[in-house]
């Protein structure tokens, strides 16, 4: 094939890694479900946990391709690959940097399991001169998300990767709600990218999967421990996230446009406090996000105003589905502090501006005039 790297996004995303089943003529990867897995004439050891058998191979070479990786793994949920990350490459006595407003699964790992291994942390205000202040001589790692979950802060990434490279910190980026579609940190720095596969990579709201991509060196080390902790992905769900990603790039450039509409038109209306949306000139990280990325991707966050009660605006959808997750075909809203960020605490919560009034929407693929009517007749209907 030609050289995949000198290949366009929507043609890695249908073609890289993936196989052919040569022998009956298919055009898809075999699914190949066996956990015992013959080894005298193979050049390695193949099982499910070693993340080695073909159905993993292929996701992480077409990931690989994506991110402009050397090297990926395919895990059962974005927590484990962030917890293969966070355990595979820290040890007792290092310090990591994190930023604030990360997705809450996330930050409830860090402030309930770290400091019992020994591991230190800070968190920062998520711009590149808050993160390089908070980091100390034992930081050996900083976390980031951008645009972050929920209020899509965005953070410069190249800043950022250039004084963790001058300093020998590991910088790592949960790339979840940009997609490789839209932003590929690896080119701009980082050391490893991780995505909550469950979203966009999968696309369709049926899995649950997490992949980390970066140079061989680092994967190899993290894959070490994950041997260890398990968190391996079934053979089936490996080829159904590879048949998603064929089709992430038109998903996302779709998702990424109904946003940019929908953004727009929500920031017009008078019972809207405020909208979060990266593509927004008024976005505080909107200049950045021009430089970093190819699209502003399809969340966006927007403040009801004072006199509407959410619970009633959530019920009074009728396509817009309440639901936690994102990064479906569907649009789905949720509440942040009653689902992503519920274990956060009240008082973080309230600094870091996440209120029970602020909405988080992943928008799908439909028509974007038909998910703008539903969400203004629901405000409507709340005024009467
Ligand atoms: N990162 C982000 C930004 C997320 O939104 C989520 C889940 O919502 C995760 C990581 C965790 O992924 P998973 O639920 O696949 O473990």
């Amino acid at each position: 094939m030609l050289q995949e790297i000198a290949l366009k996004k929507s043609t890695q995303s249908v073609r890289a890694g993936s196989r052919r089943a040569i022998n009956m003529g298919g055009l898809n990867t075999p699914m190949q479900p066996s956990s015992a897995i013959e080894y005298l004439d193979d050049s390695e050891v193949r099982y499910p946990r070693y993340f080695n058998t073909l159905n993993h191979e292929v996701v992480a070479e077409k990931m690989n391709a994506l991110e402009n990786a050397e090297a990926g793994l395919v895990t059962s949920s974005g927590m484990a690959a962030i917890s293969a990350i966070l355990f595979g490459l820290l040890e007792s006595g290092d310090h990591i940097v994190l930023t604030e407003g990360l997705y809450g699964g996330t930050h409830a790992l860090i402030v309930n399991e770290l400091e019992r291994f020994g591991i230190s942390y800070s968190f920062a205000a998520p711009d590149s001169v808050s993160i390089e202040a908070a980091t100390r001589p034992e930081t050996r790692m900083i976390f980031l998300e951008s645009p972050s979950n929920p209020l899509m802060s965005v953070v410069d990434l190249a800043v950022v990767a250039g004084f963790a490279k001058a300093r020998e910190i590991i910088a790592v980026i949960d790339n979840t709600f940009a997609t490789p579609i839209l932003q590929n940190p690896l080119v701009l720095g980082f050391d490893l990218v991780m995505h909550s596969g469950t979203k966009y990579l999968g696309g369709h709201s049926d899995l649950c999967c997490g992949t980390v991509n970066g140079p061989s060196g680092l994967i190899a080390k993290v894959r070490n421990h994950l041997v260890n902790y398990g968190g391996c992905l079934n053979a089936q769900d490996c080829h159904l996230l590879e048949r998603s990603l064929k089709t992430l790039e038109i998903r996302v450039e779709r998702q990424s446009s109904n946003a940019a509409t929908i953004a727009r038109r929500l920031d017009q209306n008078e019972n809207i406090k405020r909208v979060y949306y990266p593509g927004l000139e008024s976005h505080p990280g909107h200049d950045i996000a021009v430089r970093q990325m190819s699209g502003f991707g399809g969340m966006l966050s927007f403040e009801l105003a004072g006199h509407i009660e959410p619970e009633t605006y959530l019920r009074r959808l009728q396509l817009v589905i309440c639901a936690i997750s994102l990064g479906g075909v569907e649009t789905t809203i949720c509440q942040p502090v009653a689902t992503s960020h519920q274990k956060v605490s009240e008082q973080e919560r309230q600094r870091l501006r996440i209120t029970p009034r602020l909405l988080r929407l992943s928008v799908g693929i439909e028509d974007a005039d038909d998910i703008i009517a539903d969400l203004l007749q629901a405000l409507n209907n709340v005024m009467t």
